[in-house]
């Protein structure tokens, strides 16, 4: 993908054999923010009027945009709607539009992995920053749903999902941008995904964004333990999030929206082990959901840059792993772990481990799915966890020589004996 952020972001990847353990993975402490750059000050103060599509990094002062009648959009749903030049590594598209709210004063959370934390405001207008490896071009509401409206069913994208951030206007602005979206397209045509912000929410509004047309809700746990996510996303890194909250509204999810219609967030490679992580798996499949993957990948600017990508073996491991227990009936408890929580047996017969890597869908990106099958998701990220010279999350089916590299990844202390 060409843009300024990726380049400069060619990451410190963990050796094969090991892994990014607890000990190794603890967050930079955030920095105080001088008071003159606090809440989005110096967008605000200049107060430009935006016009039109803003691009960032343009080498001015990020304009006065704010949600709802504004949104940022990825690189690769950019270039996909036509508002940017450009080609994607292998990718003709992408099949899910992300619109991530977007204010001057920007996410009110300090999450130590995310390039969107309120102490990057330090440096960085909101709008200019980074987030999941690519720049996030902010484009009004309106422009966007008229594109798509526009296509018709030649639309190439299989979902939306709105991403909501840590602040105070945050739910409303949510309801409003997708009431904008289902004024003009079917719900039915293109579904809804809404990645929540628990820690505004309640359970009232879980059930309002359904009753308006969502169709899948998602939780952005991101860590796999209670004690990762106080320290990347709570009192360790002085940001408000509360693992208990977030399980309040995951569990609220569950009720409103139902088996299959919901899910949660989790980043490998944070300091959890293997079986912590895949515990965690299991038990949103228990519950009736699904888990999303991400490979951890140290965000530039983030409080957690200085600290390896997740090894490769670790990540196809756990990858590899959830996909059986998501989608081929393979409990953890059949699963086989070291003394260092690593899976040592899939729990499943040599040649029927050999179809499901050799099938590739495993290692694609997870996420909420599209119209392929259930277990392709329409969120493809294009290299929002990786370089496109080392694939962590396939935005595409895997080739034949992709499928030989995953296997020297995955050739691991794995002890599988033939059924
Ligand atoms: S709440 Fe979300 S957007 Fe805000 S800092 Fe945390 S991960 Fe980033």
């Amino acid at each position: 993908m060409s843009c300024r952020s990726t380049k400069a972001q060619e990451p410190r990847i963990g050796a094969a054999g090991e892994f990014n353990a607890f000990a190794a993975m603890q967050p930079r402490a955030p920095a105080p923010t001088p008071p003159q750059r606090r809440n989005g000050a110096p967008v605000k103060s200049a107060d430009v009027a935006p016009r039109g599509v803003y691009l960032p990094n343009n080498n001015m002062l990020a304009p006065h945009m704010r949600s709802p009648e504004y949104v940022q959009i990825s690189t690769a749903a950019a270039m996909t709607l036509g508002l940017m030049p450009g080609r994607m590594h292998r990718c003709g598209c992408t099949r899910c539009l992300n619109l991530l709210l977007t204010y001057p004063e920007g996410c009110r959370a300090n999450c130590a992995y995310c390039g969107l934390a309120r102490h990057r405001e330090a440096e960085r207008d909101y709008a200019d920053r980074n987030f999941i490896r690519v720049d996030w071009p902010a484009v009004p509401v309106e422009q966007i749903v008229e594109i798509v409206a526009r296509a018709g069913t030649a639309s190439p994208f299989h979902r939306m999902c709105i991403s909501m951030i840590t602040h105070p206007r945050s739910d409303a602005d949510t309801v409003s941008v997708l009431s904008a979206w289902t004024r003009r397209i079917d719900p039915l045509s293109i579904p809804v995904s809404i990645l929540s912000n628990p820690t505004t929410m309640s359970r009232q509004d879980v059930i309002r964004l359904r009753d308006l047309g969502a169709d899948i809700f998602t939780v952005a746990l991101d860590a796999a333990t209670p004690a990762i996510f106080d320290r990347t996303r709570g009192k360790g890194v002085q940001s408000p999030h509360k693992w208990s909250k977030y399980w309040e509204i995951l569990l609220a999810a569950r009720d409103v929206f139902g088996p299959q219609k919901f899910g949660a967030h989790v980043i490998i490679g944070m300091g959890e082990t293997e079986y912590e992580a895949l515990r965690l798996v299991q038990q949103l499949v228990d519950l009736g959901g699904h888990s999303h993957l991400f490979c951890f990948f140290p965000e530039q600017g983030s409080l957690m840059d200085h600290l390896p990508a997740t090894p490769r073996d670790q990540w196809r491991r756990v990858q590899l792993a959830r996909y059986l227990i998501d989608y081929a009936g393979v409990r953890y408890e059949q699963m086989r772990f070291d003394a260092q929580g690593r899976v040592v047996d899939f729990g499943l017969p040599r040649a029927e481990l050999d179809r499901v890597i050799d099938a590739g869908v495993a290692f694609r990106t997870s996420g909420c799915p599209g119209k392929f099958r259930d277990d392709i998701s329409a969120c493809d990220r294009p290299y929002g966890d990786s370089p496109p010279s080392d694939i962590a999350s396939f935005p595409f089916a895997p080739n034949r020589a992709d499928v030989r590299r995953i296997r020297r990844q995955l050739a691991v202390p794995v002890v599988q004996e033939d059924a």
